[in-house]
């Protein structure tokens, strides 16, 4: 009888099999909970269409399952032992391939394009991400050259609802805005830390990117730019706008008369908190600050 690798007797079975103790350094936590991974799958909307990406398979579980739903599945893992350990356990899917990569100094316009079979259907990413660089590896998917049709990964839950968050609370920030500023983004659901062996000391999420569906209105003249001006607007949350323009650009006189024209002229009261901009208004600031020079 086929027993899949979610399930906590299984995974322990395999584990002692191999010798395997999970390792801390590389977030390692399996799951062990068949119906949380069919929901993975199904928030991911994996079809026999499509080709999926995973990062980090760990002993399987998660690939198993998608591997029963998807075209081609293409795993990295960097643990050298557990390789082994894959290509054992999933021998009965002719549809996985498993590379042994550190994903954040893998080529990834390169894997896609050599090891599928065929490059033209949709690419889809599904993880359970290894949590210490859950966001170096949303950076690196993010800046790929790779479009990617839909990212579900899980992570800690409070990051996941800062990658969701909307404007004006608490989660909302720099995080929120360089995820959104290409994908709709949304938490599809939480996931207890109690289905992982070992368990973690955090709960977790499922988060769901989606390329845009509206683009947007107004562009950025330089995105680093952008970027550099919400990073320097969000260093003093609790202070105001304003203060935070002047940490960024400067105190002197001139320079204030420049900061308080650009907020008049595109209509932003210099007192409110950064975390009440929206997208489009960060956007608006640097396309005026430049035009101001400053
Ligand atoms: N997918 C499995 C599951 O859901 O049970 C394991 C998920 S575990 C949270 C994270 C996995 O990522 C581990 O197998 C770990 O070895 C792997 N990993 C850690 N750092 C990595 C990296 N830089 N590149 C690729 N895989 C990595």
């Amino acid at each position: 009888e086929h027993l899949e690798v979610a399930n906590p007797l299984r995974t322990k079975a395999i584990m002692e099999r191999y010798g395997l103790h999970a390792k801390k350094s590389l977030g390692q936590n399996f799951l062990t909970d068949l119906n949380v991974l069919k929901n993975i799958v199904s928030a991911a909307k994996i079809t026999k269409q499509d080709n999926v990406i995973e990062i980090g398979p760990g002993i399987g579980a998660l690939t198993e399952q998608l591997a029963l739903a998807a075209n081609q599945v293409v795993a990295l893992e960097l643990d050298d032992n557990l390789i082994r350990v894959l290509d054992e356990v999933l021998i009965g899917y002719s549809n996985v391939k498993i590379i042994n990569q550190d994903v954040l100094k893998a080529n990834l316009p390169q894997i896609v394009a050599e090891k599928f079979d065929d490059n033209s259907r949709p690419v889809k990413v599904v993880a359970n991400l290894p949590y210490y660089i859950t966001t170096p590896i949303l950076m690196q998917l993010l800046s790929s050259t790779v479009k990617w049709d839909s990212i579900v990964v899980m992570m800690q839950k409070e990051v996941a609802q800062r990658l969701a968050a909307v404007p004006g609370t608490k989660a909302y920030g720099s995080l929120s805005l360089a995820v959104q500023y290409q994908m709709d983004t949304h938490v599809a659901f939480d996931v207890s830390r109690k289905v992982f062996i070992p368990s973690p000391n955090v709960d977790s999420a499922i988060v769901v990117l989606e390329p845009r569906q509206q683009e947007l209105v107004v562009k950025p003249f330089d995105e680093r730019s952008l970027f550099r001006l919400i990073k320097g607007c969000f260093s003093h949350r609790r202070k105001s706008l304003y203060n935070n323009l002047q940490a960024v650009f400067g105190k002197a006189p001139e320079i204030r008369a420049q900061i308080n024209s650009v907020l008049t002229k595109i209509n932003i009261d210099a007192q409110i908190r950064p975390e009440q901009l929206s997208l489009e208004q960060f956007i608006q600031l640097t396309n005026a600050f430049h035009t101001q020079k400053l």
